[in-house]
């Protein structure tokens, strides 16, 4: 079959790429096999082709961070997320401990200090620790068509060295941006990223984001078109941590990472697409991953920027 073949021809022309690392920071992933990869595209008329290490499972990590905003969107609306999450790029890492100067909210949805504040405003001001897990883990599943697990030993592992997060969840308490105890809401976003998927379920995730929120294989509706729109938009703007500008330059395709090494694209109207290569560069992004996407949106002319 074409597509296959060609994704096939895409993998073997960038397995020689063996620069970069896989992540340090998480023991679990520290210890990842770093040689894996696997490539899938989804259309929004519900075509899925894949290719090399296209049933393997890896950690979410940062790519649930889209969902966790879709399923906040959906539950508490626009004008109340907004209130508590910026729309902007922070031009800062990840996991920097920095807010809006002048609102005191996150920057965005895309960085760490925004994704535990949109945790927190998972299904309504009263829920619990497990609900809201069992909120964005039933989202993501639904996307993904089938039920998805998270992965203990990531969870753990993450957790025994999560500083960095508490401090962000404790600086956000004393805003008021969070009401939860801090240890929760971590615990809550770590379990949402230690969610385990293929780059199967990536790529038609990330199909159902290009459709509008209507799933390509169902037919059903999962997420309205608005709710959908703002996740796209914010994913473009602040999706490849501090390296989005260039991204949306050189690839044009809104797409999210994480660091477990996975990549997933969401090209409006278009195609979902998912890439999973461990090793990454120094801003956190898979390195095979992002020449996947380059390759695609060259040979396939998908940069949005681009009108004919
Ligand atoms: N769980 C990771 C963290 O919070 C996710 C980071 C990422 O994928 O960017 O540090």
């Amino acid at each position: 079959h074409p597509v296959p073949d060609y994704l096939r021809g895409v993998l073997e022309s960038i397995r020689h790429l063996e620069h970069g690392e896989v992540a340090q920071y998480i023991p679990e992933l520290a210890q990842a096999d770093p040689r894996p990869l696997g490539a899938a595209v989804a259309t929004v008329t519900g075509r899925l082709h894949s290719a090399g290490d296209d049933r393997t499972e890896f950690t979410i990590q940062s790519i649930a961070k889209p969902f966790a905003y879709a399923a906040a969107l959906a539950d508490r609306g626009v004008e109340t997320v907004d209130r508590f999450v910026g729309l902007n790029p922070s031009g800062e890492a990840f996991n920097e401990l920095s807010l809006e100067a002048e609102s005191k909210r996150p920057d965005n949805a895309m960085i760490n200090a925004g994704a535990l504040a949109t945790h927190q405003l998972l299904v309504g001001p009263y829920a619990g620790r497990q609900e809201r897990i069992d909120r964005v883990v039933s989202l993501m599943s639904t996307l993904a068509g089938r039920q998805l697990s998270i992965d203990h030993a990531t969870f753990e592992s993450e957790m025994n060295c999560a500083d960095r997060n508490l401090a962000l969840a404790h600086m956000l308490r004393s805003h008021g941006i969070l009401h939860d105890r801090a240890e929760d809401i971590v615990a809550g976003y770590v379990a949402q990223c230690s969610v385990r998927v293929t780059v199967r379920d990536l790529a038609v995730m990330g199909a159902c984001l290009a459709a509008g929120g209507v799933h390509p294989l169902t037919g059903e509706r999962v997420l309205g078109s608005l709710v959908t729109r703002q996740v796209l938009s914010v994913m473009s703007a602040s999706g490849m941590y501090d390296a989005a500008g260039e991204w949306l330059t050189d690839v044009g395709i809104p797409a999210k990472s994480g660091v477990a090494g996975g990549v997933m694209g969401a090209l409006p109207g278009q195609v979902g697409i998912g890439v999973y290569s461990p090793r990454l560069d120094e801003h956190g992004n898979s390195v095979r991953g992002m020449e996947f996407f380059r390759r695609l949106s060259e040979d396939l002319n998908l940069h949005l920027m681009e009108a004919d």
